[in-house]
C-alpha cells in the first residue's frame, strides 16, 4: 500500500491554476473515494476512471483508494484531471513507480474505453504550468500541437491510458518531436478589398473604422458581409500579447489553431444564436462569439433579426471590453474588446423590389437597433454590385494607411491607457485634446440644429481625430469635422437623429 502525488490544471475563465492530485492506497473496500468535492460532480469521474483502467488491461487495485484534487476553484470536478487522477491512484497502488509521475503535469479526459480525449483550454493551461516551473506536460495527442506553441513546454502527447501505464512502468513518456515543420507565420488573408465592386463610400468607412476602432453600421441590400469580412485584413497585425490572448480564447472555445494567429479575428454569429453562444456560458466555462471577436471584428449580419436581449446585451462588452457571467455560484470574466460591424436591410421582408412594408413597419424594424446604434459613430450605405464601378484598392494599400494612422494615434495616446481614438472617454476628449476652433464650431452647430444629439458629440470628435490621423495632420480641422458629420449621417441620412 502507498502514496503518490502529481499535478493537473483547472480553468476559471481564461485563468488556469495548478491542481495537486494525491492518492493513498490502504487495505479496504476496493473503491475510489474522492474527498473534498461535491459528490454529484465526482461520481461520473469515478465511473469513467474505473472503466478506463479496466479497459486498459490493468486490474483495479485491491485497495481502498482515497484521492484528493485541490484546490478546485470553483469546487466542481473538472474532467481535465481524469488522466492525472488515474495515474496517481495506480502509482499509490504500486502499479506505476510514484517517482515517474511526480514533477509532471497530466491533462486529459478519459473515455470509458481508455482513450484519452482532447480537452478545451490546453493553451492557457500549459502556459500556466510553464510559468509555475512545471514544463513537462502530458497532453492528449490532439492537443499536442497547441501545447507546443507555449515557449519552454516539453510536450508528451498520449492517446490511450494503456500506453501511458505501459510507458510509465517501463520508463518515461516520450517527448513530442514534431516531424511536420510549423507552417510559417502568415499575415496573408484569403479575402481582399479589391474583390468588392463599387461601394466607394462603404470602403472609406471601413478604412476609418480600422484606423480609429470605431463601430460601423452598413445599411442597404449590398455586399455588407463581403465588406465586413475584409475589415480584419486591413487592421494592423496582432502584437505578441494580443495574439496570445486570441489564441487562448480560441483554445478555451475548442477552436485551436495549428499555427500562431497574427490576423485579427472575425466572429460572425448567426442571428439565431442563443445568448450563451453570443456571450459565453459559465456552466461549461465556454467563451462566446463576442470573446472570439476580441482584438478583432464582431459582425452581425441582418442585425435586427437578432434577439432583442442579444442586441441590447452587447452594449456592456462594448462599454467595458469584457463579459462578466455569473451563475451556479461561480463567476467568470472573458475579454471582449472588438470593433462591431452591424448590417441591416431597410425592412423585415426579403422582397426588395416588391416590398409592401409600411413606414411604421420599417421604423419598428430599425428601432430594434436603437440601443446598439447609440454606440455607433460611422454609417454607410451598401449598394448592390455595380460591375461598371470596377475594382478598388487592394487591402494591402488600405492597411498601410490604417497602420500609419494608428501609429500617429498611438504616439499621441502614449501616456494614456488608450490605443485607439474610439477608446478615449468622453471627458478626456475635451480636456486633453483640442480640435481646431472652426471644427468644434461646426460640430456644435450640428448639435444645435438637432442633427446630432449632445451625447453623439464625443463619437463625432473621435471620428474627426481619426480622419486627421489618416491625413497625417496634428489635429482635426474643419474638413475633418465635416467628414465626421458625413460619416455620422451615412449617405442616405439615416443616422441623423
Ligand atoms: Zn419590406
Amino acid at each position: 500500500m502507498g502514496y503518490a502525488s502529481t499535478r493537473s490544471l483547472a480553468l476559471t475563465g481564461l485563468t488556469a491554476h495548478i491542481v495537486d492530485i494525491e492518492a493513498d492506497a490502504a487495505p479496504g473496500d476496493s473503491e475510489l473515494h474522492l474527498v473534498g468535492l461535491p459528490e454529484l460532480s465526482v461520481w461520473p469521474a469515478r465511473a469513467r476512471i474505473r472503466a478506463a483502467i479496466l479497459n486498459s488491461g490493468t486490474a483495479w487495485p485491491d485497495a481502498r483508494i482515497t484521492a484528493s484534487v485541490t484546490p478546485m476553484i470553483p469546487p466542481v470536478y473538472d474532467a481535465a484531471a481524469d488522466l492525472a487522477l488515474a495515474v496517481a491512484l495506480l502509482a499509490a497502488a504500486g502499479v506505476i513507480p510514484p517517482e515517474r509521475i511526480a514533477g509532471r503535469v497530466f491533462l486529459g479526459e478519459l473515455a470509458l474505453d481508455g482513450q484519452i480525449r482532447p480537452i478545451r483550454g490546453v493553451l492557457p493551461m500549459v502556459a500556466a504550468a510553464v510559468r509555475a516551473g512545471l514544463s513537462r506536460v502530458v497532453v492528449p495527442a490532439e492537443c499536442a500541437r497547441e501545447a507546443a506553441q507555449v515557449p519552454g513546454a516539453v510536450v508528451m502527447p498520449v492517446t490511450r491510458l494503456a500506453d501511458v501505464i505501459d510507458q510509465l512502468r517501463h520508463g518515461a513518456i516520450r517527448d513530442h518531436h514534431d516531424q511536420e515543420p510549423e507552417s510559417a507565420l502568415s499575415s496573408s488573408f484569403a479575402v481582399d478589398l479589391a474583390d468588392v465592386p463599387g461601394n466607394q463610400a462603404a470602403r472609406h468607412t471601413l478604412e476609418v473604422c480600422a484606423a480609429g476602432g470605431h463601430h460601423l453600421l452598413l445599411s442597404g441590400d449590398g455586399p455588407a458581409t463581403m465588406l465586413a469580412e475584409r475589415l480584419p485584413g486591413i487592421l494592423p497585425p496582432l502584437d505578441h500579447d494580443a495574439a496570445r490572448e486570441v489564441a487562448e480564447i480560441r483554445s478555451l472555445a475548442g477552436q485551436s489553431d495549428r499555427a500562431p494567429v497574427v490576423t485579427p479575428p472575425l466572429s460572425a454569429p448567426h442571428h439565431t444564436a442563443t445568448a450563451a453562444a453570443i456571450f459565453g456560458s459559465v456552466a461549461g466555462n465556454r467563451p462566446g462569439a463576442v470573446s472570439l471577436a476580441h482584438h478583432g471584428v464582431l459582425h452581425l449580419a441582418d442585425a435586427p433579426e437578432f434577439a432583442r436581449t442579444v442586441l441590447d446585451g452587447l452594449c456592456r462588452p462594448m462599454d467595458s471590453g469584457q463579459v462578466h457571467l455569473a451563475g451556479l455560484g461561480r463567476s467568470v470574466h472573458y475579454p471582449a474588446r472588438f470593433t462591431l460591424v452591424v448590417d441591416a436591410r431597410p425592412c423585415p421582408c426579403l422582397e426588395q423590389r416588391e416590398c409592401a412594408c409600411t413606414p411604421e413597419v420599417r421604423r419598428r424594424y430599425r428601432a430594434r437597433l436603437a440601443l446598439l446604434l447609440s454606440r455607433v459613430a460611422v454609417r454607410a450605405p451598401v449598394e448592390q454590385e455595380d460591375r461598371a464601378a470596377g475594382t478598388g484598392e487592394p487591402s494591402a494599400t488600405v492597411a498601410a494607411r490604417v497602420l500609419a494612422a494608428r501609429v500617429r494615434a498611438a504616439h499621441r495616446l502614449a501616456e494614456t491607457p488608450w490605443r485607439t481614438n474610439a477608446e478615449i472617454p468622453a471627458p478626456d476628449l475635451t480636456t486633453r485634446f483640442s480640435v481646431a476652433p472652426e471644427a468644434a464650431e461646426l460640430l456644435w452647430s450640428a448639435v444645435t440644429a438637432g442633427l446630432v444629439t449632445a451625447d453623439g458629440m464625443p463619437r463625432l470628435l473621435r471620428v474627426a481625430w481619426t480622419l486627421a490621423d489618416l491625413r497625417g495632420a496634428d489635429r482635426p480641422q474643419l474638413d475633418d469635422a465635416a467628414g465626421a458629420l458625413e460619416l455620422w449621417k451615412g449617405a442616405d441620412g439615416d443616422g441623423a437623429r
